[in-house]
């Protein structure tokens, strides 16, 4: 119930405005994302990589409106790639890209954002590095998969990610899960209806389970993108029944979520890539954050109470 409140209050202009100015908010907002410019996110993205872990840049933005600001989000995410040429990091950051962002919603927008995003993989080739095209509310899969097929005939490591909360999910999964196939697995953090998603926990995880079987045995790259530490310990096991190698397949955490325990995968040997989102657009993603979980609400209400 209090995820669905949150999940409205995303997309609500009226509370966006209360929380962007609440006096106390932006030290939330730094728990969980890495400043609001390319030089903040370039110096986590630095110091989380020095600590052995591998990263994927996200530039705030989504559900645009006007074709102008999808030009300027893909002018941003050039800039980004820019950046990640000129200092060589592109072997240990790739970048995360809604489609929303690059004009998806807009008329005739699949076009637009397939042309938007195109301009983002070659700046992504360009840097030695890839791109992984986040999923969204379950009305833009069809679309968000058909752009990736597209995207894939000319960059072939585009990744996709599947929201296990999708009745669809496995299906998805074994569609994708081929030679050079880079995919995300995710439990899903939008509002969906029954007809089209599970909506409890135990259901949701065990769809989980179920893709992770199939991404685990397939011959694509599974990027298994969970705090959970008993899907984490299902993924190992997977790894180990499946004889991949540690570089065959990644976890994948977000930026202030469990950082000990990315360490400490990293440590032994795993692959964990870090989900850094950065830039002014961060209302929808915070929010997001504490629909997940009722601790990260706790952790923002104390410290809106407190200061
Ligand atoms: P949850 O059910 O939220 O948590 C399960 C367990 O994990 C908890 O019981 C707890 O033990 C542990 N845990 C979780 N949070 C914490 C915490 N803060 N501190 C300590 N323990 C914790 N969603 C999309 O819809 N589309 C995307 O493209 C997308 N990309 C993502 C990329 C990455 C790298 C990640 C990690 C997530 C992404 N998500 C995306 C969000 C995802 O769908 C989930 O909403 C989010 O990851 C929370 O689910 P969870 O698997 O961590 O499990």
């Amino acid at each position: 119930m209090l995820r669905q409140v949150l999940l409205a209050a995303s997309r609500s202009g009226g509370v966006r405005r209360l929380v962007e100015t609440a006096p106390y908010t932006r030290n939330v907002v730094r728990r969980f994302v890495a400043g609001e410019s390319v030089a903040g996110a370039l110096a986590v993205t630095e110091q989380l990589i020095s600590d052995g872990l591998l990263i994927t840049l996200d530039h705030l933005g989504e559900d645009t409106v006007e074709a102008s600001q999808a030009e300027t989000i893909t002018g941003r995410y050039e800039e980004l790639l820019g950046r990640l040429a000129q200092n060589g990091s592109g072997s240990r950051a790739e970048v995360s890209v809604k489609l929303t962002a690059l004009g998806q919603l807009l008329d005739d927008g699949e076009k637009i954002a397939l042309e938007n995003a195109r301009r983002v993989c070659a700046a992504a080739r360009d840097a030695n590095t890839t791109v992984t095209l986040d999923m969204e509310d379950h009305t833009t899969v069809d679309s968000t998969l058909r752009v990736l097929r597209k995207l894939r005939e000319e960059f072939p490591s585009t990744g996709a990610v599947i929201q296990a909360y999708l009745r669809r999910a496995e299906e998805y999964c074994a569609a994708l899960a081929d030679e050079g196939s880079r995919v995300r697995l995710c439990k899903g953090a939008y509002s969906a209806p029954e007809s089209v998603a599970f909506t409890g926990r135990d259901e949701i995880d065990r769809s989980y389970v179920r893709c992770m079987k199939v991404l685990m045995g397939g011959r694509g790259y599974p990027m298994l993108a969970t705090h959970d530490p008993r899907l984490i310990e299902i993924g190992g096991s997977l790894a180990g029944l499946h004889g991949r190698e540690p570089d065959s397949f990644e976890y994948q955490m977000l930026y202030g979520i469990r950082p000990n325990e990315q360490r400490r995968l990293a440590r032994l040997g795993a692959q964990v890539r870090v989900y850094v989102p950065y830039g002014e657009q961060w209302y929808g993603y915070l929010m997001r954050r504490l629909a997940e979980r009722p601790a990260n609400l706790g952790f923002f209400l104390r410290s809106l109470a407190t200061k």
